[in-house]
């Protein structure tokens, strides 16, 4: 199925995919990657599917979203592989504007150093592009990109896009344990990101099982300090932590399910709430927990997350500042 969704999505609203590239046909491996290990690691841009075939197929979805009664934000290119791999990305792009919707285009910027591809990403309403880390060393270590790509030819690229570029165009950084969480990474990638000057700099971290098992999110600690270098530095970073609690099952301890998730990865109060009434239980379990020192809270562009505290040093003051 190349058209699947549409999705609620935090960046794009109601989004509708479309996957044009087949699974795994990127230029990076990323150890993270929710789709495994990369199994076609081309550099070469090739026709994968018919543009009339992804045409037919987004067609059918958006009549039929239509026919529901709802509306779609966002026609979003988020393949299995790299977009840019795709040799008839300018033309699906074109033609999906037949639908009157915006177009979004998810890459890993891999290529964005050549021409064609910056004149056919032009044409998209919405860009992301991926920056994982400004260091050659690190960079290789987590996205495990193809031999013959070189960092600093992708971030000339990615500044050379910007320059002339009209949509609005976003980074994405995932942060994981051990590679790009430190204060050094991070200055590293604050500094590129200001010279960039995208519109959002979005921070994730790894929630759903990578490609390498190893592969965990910062530690609480981890992500704090890397929010006050950026909440320091960068006015234009949000964090994209989703969790995922649509599964959450209670084991009856609701404390102890608090506990064990947001030690996982941080959890926004919307669903943590959510969280909290599907157990029948009440907020005063969270505040007992901020009490007590278990959790602690970090205010973020006006949403609370709530992560999981190791060290147990007593009370703390939730860090408020807005960035
Ligand atoms: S760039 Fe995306 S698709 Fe490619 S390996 Fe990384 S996460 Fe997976």
């Amino acid at each position: 199925m190349i058209a699947f969704g549409p999705v609620p999505s935090r960046r794009l609203g109601y989004s509708l995919g479309i996957n044009h590239i087949p699974a795994k046909t990127c230029t990076y491996s990323c150890v993270y990657c929710q789709v495994g290990r990369t199994t076609h690691m081309p550099l070469e841009r090739q026709e994968f599917y018919p543009v009339e075939q992804i045409l037919a197929e987004v067609g059918q979805k958006v009549t039929e979203v239509a026919e529901a009664g709802k509306k779609i934000d966002y026609l979003t290119l988020v393949p299995d592989g790299e977009p840019t791999l795709d040799l008839n990305l300018g033309k699906i792009i074109r033609e999906l504007k037949q639908f009157g919707i915006p177009v979004a285009v998810i890459s890993n910027a891999s290529l964005i150093d050549r021409l064609d591809i910056q004149q056919e990403l032009m044409e998209a309403d919405w860009v992301s592009l991926k920056v994982d880390s400004v260091d050659e060393a690190v960079w290789r270590k987590i996205n495990r990109p193809h031999r013959r790509l070189s960092l600093p030819i992708i971030l000339e690229g990615m500044l050379a896009f910007k320059q002339k570029y009209p949509g609005k165009l976003v980074t994405e950084s995932m942060l994981v344990a051990g590679l790009n969480d430190n204060e050094r990474t991070t200055r590293q990638l604050c500094n590129f990101l200001l010279e960039l000057q995208p519109s959002i700099s979005y921070l994730s971290i790894p929630t759903r099982p990578p490609a390498e098992a190893e592969v965990t999110p910062p530690s609480p600690e981890a992500l704090q300090e890397i929010i006050e270098i950026c909440s320091e530095q960068v006015p234009f970073v949000e964090l994209l932590f989703e969790s995922e609690v649509g599964d959450f099952v209670s084991t009856g301890n609701l404390k102890e399910d608090i506990l064990s998730i947001t030690a996982v990865h941080p959890l926004r109060e919307e669903p943590l709430r959510a969280m909290v009434s599907a157990a029948g239980g009440t907020w005063r379990v969270v505040e007992d927990l901020l009490a007590d020192g278990s959790i602690l809270t970090i205010l973020y562009r006006d949403e609370r997350y709530f992560f999981r505290r190791f060290k147990k040093s007593g009370p703390k003051e939730s860090i408020t500042q807005s960035f």
